[in-house]
């Protein structure tokens, strides 16, 4: 078979080797394969925490390549172009990658299929991101789900395709076309903090991610109900960025919860629910590709939101003068994470208590995330926005000196972050640019609107609009 041309693997959010339907369908027949990733305009697009760990992503695949023989080719430019090239400089004959959901990555991928079989290439996409692929999740009256506890009744009682094992040998090229450098990249360029701010947080690679779902199967699924909501405990699993890039897959994930599941590990259900919101947000954004730009309820996008202000560039220094958000901005910005609990606290405070548009929010996220996925980020925010697919009304408003007394009872997690002289105030002081002029030992600041009255403010708004 080595003289056999080459299959060409195009890696994307998928960089791992173990359940990579793509990577097992190019290395079928032992035929060589060129590993491949390609930094093009919708790659280029993500926010700079994300450029910065997806960096750190490849050259996690790349070492782990390079163990057996193979190495990870990196070039930049626009995709179908590339692809053009390399097919030219190996004579690669087929091509294999998994399918992603984005409006802008569908199109792109379109348009390089239609191209390139239209040359001759044997052109494939595959699942493997996914419980389930988007067009096969359908309510009984046919089209999507658009509520949550059924899509979940769905996927649980349709099932979840095996993973698969790493392929057994991925048999090199007889040269390899040359690769740009990773660090000319300078996918860190965007983070004004530095990734080595980001580096101390971060988990990265399939080896990780695999130890991280074992440790959390080990120490963390029994508690998961109980722990999952305190964002001072370790309580939840840490794959988000995994997930994210593809470090693990996602039927991997399921498949071990399921073995557990059945084993009676409590915690195991309420964790595959978590999953399935993962799913759910991937869906509605295949359904609804706008789900990132408008709002989802009809008529939502009238709704009077103020557009960015100072009150909201408060919310993203952590200055707003509210504790719990304060404490879970600042964890945002020194650590490119944010436990759920108070990322739904933080989203519901700058869309209610300061009537920012949810979109000035998604846009700090899609910045600051290291697990930053645009389908559950935009579900997020338009969720608690009050404008996204939830049965629960769009006045809920969360309070969040309530869930500080409820979620941090001791106050850890907060002086963790705000206490000058705590580990995590330091960290994010030292992380925070100069002109935001924080001081470790400065005052509190005064809140920029009352609980109460920012409350009120908000009923009011969305009452008059309901009523206009
Ligand atoms: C406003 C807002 C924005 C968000 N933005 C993102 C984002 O950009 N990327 C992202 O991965 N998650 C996002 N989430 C969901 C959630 O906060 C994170 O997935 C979770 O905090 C990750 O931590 P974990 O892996 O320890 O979660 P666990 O509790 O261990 O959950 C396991 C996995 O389930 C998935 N999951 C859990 N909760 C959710 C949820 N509410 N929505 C979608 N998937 C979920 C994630 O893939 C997660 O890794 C957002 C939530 C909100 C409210």
């Amino acid at each position: 078979m080595n003289g056999a041309p080459p299959a060409l693997m195009w890696f994307r959010r998928d960089l791992r080797l173990a359940d990579n339907p793509a990577l097992a369908a190019a290395a079928q027949g032992g035929r060589p394969i060129v590993c491949l990733f390609v930094l093009d305009a919708e790659t280029e697009a993500m926010g700079a925490a994300a450029r910065w760990r997806l960096g750190q992503g490849l050259a996690a695949l790349d070492a782990q390549l390079q163990t057996s023989g193979q190495r990870l080719i990196l070039r930049r430019g626009d995709a179908l172009a590339v692809l053009r090239a390399i097919i030219a400089e190996t004579g690669a004959s087929a091509l294999h990658w998994g399918r992603l959901y984005t409006p802008a990555e569908m199109a792109r991928d379109r348009r390089v299929k239609a191209a390139l079989r239209g040359e001759g290439m044997a052109v494939k996409s595959h699942a493997g991101t996914l419980l389930a692929e988007p067009w096969q999740v359908q309510t009984g009256a046919g089209g999507p789900y658009r509520v949550y506890t059924p899509f979940w009744r769905a996927i649980a009682a349709r099932g979840v395709a095996p993973p698969l094992g790493a392929p057994r040998a991925l048999p090199t090229p007889p040269i390899f076309p040359q690769s740009d450098s990773l660090a000319a990249w300078r996918l860190d360029a965007g983070v004004a903090r530095g990734g080595a701010v980001l580096a101390r947080h971060a988990s990265v690679g399939e080896h990780a991610a695999a130890d991280r779902l074992a440790e959390f199967l080990r120490d963390g699924l029994a508690r998961y109900d109980e722990a999952r909501d305190f964002p001072a405990l370790d309580g939840t699993s840490g794959l988000s960025a995994h997930l994210a890039f593809g470090e693990i897959g996602v039927r991997q994930a399921w498949h071990a919860v399921l073995r557990a599941l059945h084993e009676g590990a409590a915690g195991a259900e309420p964790f595959l629910r978590q999953l399935v919101w993962r799913e759910f947000a991937a869906h509605l954004m295949y359904h609804f590709p706008d789900l990132d730009r408008r709002a989802w309820r009809p008529g939502w996008d009238a709704f009077p939101w103020r557009g960015d202000n100072d009150d909201a560039e408060a919310w993203r220094r952590g200055e707003t003068g509210e504790p719990l958000v304060d404490a879970a901005m600042r964890e945002l910005y020194a650590t490119g994470h944010m436990h759920n609990r108070v990322r739904m606290v933080v989203a519901s405070y700058l869309t209610k208590h300061l009537l920012t548009d949810w979109r000035v929010g998604l846009a700090w996220f899609a910045d600051c995330l290291v697990d930053w996925d645009g389908a559950s980020n935009a579900m997020g925010w338009q969720w608690v926005a009050g404008c996204g697919p939830d049965a629960t009304p769009y006045f809920r408003i969360f309070n969040p000196a309530t869930q500080a007394a409820k979620f941090d009872p001791d106050g850890k997690y907060r002086r963790w972050w705000l206490e000058p002289g705590q580990p995590g105030a330091e960290a994010f002081h030292a992380a925070a640019p100069r002109q935001w002029r924080t001081e470790a030992a400065a005052p509190r600041p005064r809140p920029v609107v009352g609980l109460a009255e920012g409350r009120a403010r908000a009923l009011t708004a969305l009452a008059g609009f309901r009523r206009g």
